[in-house]
């Protein structure tokens, strides 16, 4: 974990100010949203917690991967993909020359729903505005979704299994849809497609930051 920070909310605000002491820094935004999260009793998740988990990874990050919500590893130590589906994730990253440092990695709803339940329509609405000011303040080139849940906040209603694998356009990011990597870990025919997708992520990166290189720059007046 990029702060170390080991849970609680007091823990997490103090784990992120002596992250940017020891750089020299001002609080950063998104270091200030980990706070407000951390604090966050805005639906029933809250009263089931251990720690809360706000996400990883740089602040600047050009590739947001968007998971369901924390499961048993990921309510214990305050860190998102920690357990078996993390370790998957993991793979997938070294597989496009990756390490989860240079991705930020977070997920549709920030507390573990109990016994790993399926997160209630009312928990993702409660939850909804923290991704939205992580995707507002990370400003990434790439979302990738993972799994339904996470697909169903940017296209309600697309079914994953027609989707995954296509990246589409949506108010100027890229946004591609892969299964859930827990997926392959229940249904092994899933493993390679979910490798396959990841493949694709080095060359769709590669676009964006393209378009970006070639946004007219703002003409000059010449004085003479
Ligand atoms: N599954 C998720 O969707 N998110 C995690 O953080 C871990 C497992």
């Amino acid at each position: 974990m990029a702060y170390g920070y080991d849970g609680g909310w007091r823990s997490a605000i103090d784990c992120h100010l002596r992250f940017l002491s020891l750089k020299g820094g001002r609080v950063s935004a998104l270091t200030e949203l980990y706070g407000e999260i951390a604090l966050c009793e805005d639906c029933e998740l809250a009263r089931h917690r251990t720690r809360v988990v706000p996400g990883e990874g740089p602040e600047d990050a050009a590739l947001l991967f968007i998971g369901e919500a924390p499961g048993w590893y990921e309510d214990q130590q305050g860190r998102p993909f920690v357990g078996p589906a993390g370790h998957f994730l993991d793979e997938l990253l070294r597989s496009i020359g990756l390490r989860r440092e240079d991705v930020y990695i977070a997920n549709v709803v920030k507390c573990r729903p109990p016994a790993n339940r399926d997160p209630l329509p009312s928990e993702v609405g409660a939850c909804r505005k923290w991704l939205d000011r992580q995707i507002e303040l990370i400003q990434p080139k790439v979302i990738i979704t993972l799994g339904r849940y996470s697909l169903a906040q940017f296209f309600p209603g697309d079914p994953i299994g027609k989707v995954r694998g296509r990246a589409r356009n949506k108010e100027g990011i890229i946004h591609f849809a892969m299964y859930h990597p827990a997926a392959a870990l229940h249904q092994g025919s899933l493993r390679k497609i979910i490798e396959e997708d990841m493949l694709k992520i080095p060359s769709l990166l590669a676009q964006a930051e393209e378009v970006e290189e070639e946004e007219p720059k703002p003409q000059q007046l010449s004085m003479f």
